[in-house]
């Protein structure tokens, strides 16, 4: 008998994690996505490079210009300004990774996720990382030697906006203990996949 045809693979899930400036989504992200096979989305900006940071690996850093050549082409899944630069997640990967039945994880401003939402509708997972409190967002914010308090003072203002819409988001993560936010973040990943699988 013919063997039956190879079934599709599922579709990898579309993690996004979103939530202020300075909420420690980068320091989770890492720990969660340890030793899994995970694609991690580098976005696009036109921020200047922090001491330490890699071209290609943290951002891809690129000229106004460039930014904006890709938005016209059609080259983004969203892109958002914040604080004065412009942040945006190219599809084409995205796209790619999912096809071939890879998790994908965006790290984003708030704009940005609920543009994925708009455009990706009950496919986008969103969690919303809250920080334990606004005051413990300005120490971490302000343990950042690279901003001025000028800038500090922007992304705090933003951070305030951008926690008003955490009710829009499938999940909300209080990031007070690492560990325990990284255990909930895995259980949502296992319960989305447990979902799919009921689809
Ligand atoms: P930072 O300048 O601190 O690296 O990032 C500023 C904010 O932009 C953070 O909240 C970060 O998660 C967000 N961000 C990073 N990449 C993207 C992206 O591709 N799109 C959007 N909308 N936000 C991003």
């Amino acid at each position: 008998a013919p063997n039956p045809a190879p079934s599709a693979p599922n579709r990898g899930l579309l993690l996004v994690m979103t939530g202020a400036s300075g909420v420690g989504k980068g320091t989770l992200r890492e720990q969660w996505l340890r030793g899994q096979d995970v694609f991690y989305s580098t976005s696009w900006t036109t921020r200047e490079a922090r001491p330490g940071e890699q071209d290609g690996v943290d951002y891809v850093f690129v000229t106004p210009e460039a930014f904006e050549a890709k938005v016209q082409v059609g080259g983004f899944l969203e892109h958002a300004s914040f604080v004065g630069n412009h942040y945006g997640t190219p599809i084409e990967p995205i796209e790619a990774a999912l096809s071939r039945g890879q998790d994908v994880v965006l790290e984003i401003e708030v704009e940005g996720a609920m543009q994925v939402k708009e455009r990706m509708g009950d496919e986008a997972i969103l969690v919303f990382i809250m920080p334990p409190s606004l005051t413990e967002l300005r120490r971490r914010l302000q343990g950042r030697a690279t901003e001025t308090p000028e800038r500090i003072e922007k992304r705090l203002a933003r951070a305030r906006e951008e926690i008003m819409h955490a009710h829009a988001f499938r999940y909300v993560i209080v990031n007070d203990d690492l560990d325990r936010a990284v255990e909930e973040l895995r259980a949502v990943q296992g319960a989305e996949r447990a979902k799919q699988h009921l689809d």
